[in-house]
């Protein structure tokens, strides 16, 4: 499963492909869109904001089968996978194929909008500080909270997933049953900063392959490393099942 990181880089490709250019095709049922431009491609979690230059705004969400293409615009792709949308400018087509919800929005429907009013802030948004996340996880709908079911709770924070919560808690060193009200003040603000600067990495990281640029990749502290060392204290990695999903850490250094 994707998690922020990689949909925010999914829509960095989008953005650069089609963005500031007059849509010559705007496929399908959005004849509204031809001749506007996509001015930014927002992410919300695993969902998807399109904004165009008259103001309205494709909401899609892919859930497990949806998938984007980008391609010339004359290409023609040989898939059985069916196609949902279809922008394209001059010089290039981008598609979607197979997600579930997709729609048009204007700054009513967007703003009154059911699934973005029910997520948190994205993990990924640059508006996003760390006091913020702070307040956040102090604040009385979260503070007693476990970690293991809060950091994959969307309605906390979008964008982060399984291995994004292995990650934090290592950074943090923290266990999954703390929770932020029994936390002292260093240990809130390692985790505060942790909740940010793990995703962004992992987003600033992923997005200079080795095939690229002779870079290492993101690297995984402890999330499918069990029975290696902890590259901080040298204990070995374990793994378990923690809400139905697996999880790492390292029982030397995290406490
Ligand atoms: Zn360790």
């Amino acid at each position: 499963m994707p998690e922020g990181p990689e949909i925010r880089r999914v829509a960095d490709q989008l953005e650069t492909a089609i963005a500031d250019q007059p849509l010559t095709e705007a496929w399908f049922a959005f004849p509204a869109l031809i001749g506007e431009q996509v001015q930014a491609i927002e992410t919300r979690g695993k969902a998807l904001l399109t904004h165009f230059s008259n103001g309205l705004t494709l909401y899609s969400h892919n859930q497990l089968y949806g998938v984007w293409r980008i391609v010339t615009p004359e290409t023609e792709l040989q898939t059985t996978r069916q196609l949902r949308v279809r922008l394209a400018t001059a010089d290039r087509a981008i598609l979607l194929y197979s997600a579930s919800d997709i729609e048009l929005l204007n700054a009513d429907t967007l703003a009154a909008h059911p699934f973005l009013n029910r997520i948190g802030p994205d993990v990924l948004s640059s508006a996003l500080t760390v006091d913020e996340v702070r307040q956040r996880l102090l604040s009385p709908r979260f503070r007693r909270r476990k970690f293991s079911g809060l950091l994959l709770d969307q309605a906390f924070l979008a964008g982060l997933g399984n291995y994004l919560r292995a990650e934090i808690l290592w950074l943090a060193q923290l266990l999954p049953h703390h929770r932020a009200q029994d936390l002292t003040e260093d240990q809130l603000t390692a985790f505060s900063d942790a909740l940010l600067s793990v995703p962004r990495h992992a987003y600033r990281m992923r997005g200079t392959m080795k095939k690229y640029h002779h870079e290492a990749a993101f690297q995984f502290e402890v999330f499918h490393r069990q029975g290696k060392k902890c590259r901080r204290c040298s204990t070995v990695i374990e793994k378990g099942t923690l809400s139905s999903r697996p999880f790492y850490w390292c029982p030397g250094c995290q406490h």
